[in-house]
């Protein structure tokens, strides 16, 4: 890195920690920021800092929010909880236009392989949450070995309960991810979605 100046150094270091970003890709960013004025420049550093001091997650569904409860779980209808790994997942099944429920997000999946087990995963979270009202939870985890081995565990543990628990019918490419799902395939997954 020395091959550059101490400034410029420091910025390329600072974009290779995004993923997907190499070296060379975090080069290019710093030398577009170096061409930036200083207007612009200040705005993109400060939107970082806006975004650290404003988003957080929310009480109840563990999305992404900037109050302490998130509009969908104020606005929508508790009946349906929709389970998924993370908040960009959360994006994706908003986009179908097609879900009209509440959402959980485990923020990961059981991953013995990483050291991952039930606790460090917000699966209390989301049995705190099955009152008299829930009458279904779809588990969204991702169709790879850990969503699903994660959404079989849950299922345990809720059907006992006699709350109706669902999984995204196939489709979904096995080892795919939510994010990556073209809505036309999502949308036939969720409304297809079978009982487990
Ligand atoms: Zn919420």
């Amino acid at each position: 890195m020395d091959v550059f100046i101490e400034p410029i150094g420091r910025l390329i270091n600072q974009f290779s920690k995004l993923p997907g970003v190499g070296k060379k890709t975090a080069q290019r960013y710093a030398y577009k920021i170096i061409g930036m004025g200083e207007a612009e420049a200040r705005e993109f550093a400060e939107s970082i800092i806006y975004c650290k001091q404003r988003v957080k997650y929310c009480k109840v569904c563990g999305n992404f929010t900037e109050s302490d409860v998130c509009d969908i779980c104020r606005s929508r209808d508790s009946g349906t909880i929709c389970v998924v790994k993370e908040p960009k997942d959360v994006i994706a099944m908003e986009k179908l236009h097609e879900y009209k429920g509440v959402y959980h997000v485990l923020h990961g999946v059981i991953s013995p392989m990483d050291g991952i087990g039930p606790n460090d995963i917000r699966i209390k979270e989301l049995l705190a949450r099955l009152n008299d009202g829930v009458k279904e939870v779809i588990m969204a985890t991702n169709p790879d070995v850990e969503g699903e081995a994660t959404a079989m565990y849950i299922a345990r543990l809720i059907k006992p309960l006699g709350i109706t628990v669902t999984r995204l019918a196939h489709g979904i490419p096995v080892g795919g991810e939510l994010e990556y799902t073209d809505e036309v395939t999502l949308s036939r997954a969720l409304i297809e979605r079978k009982q487990i």
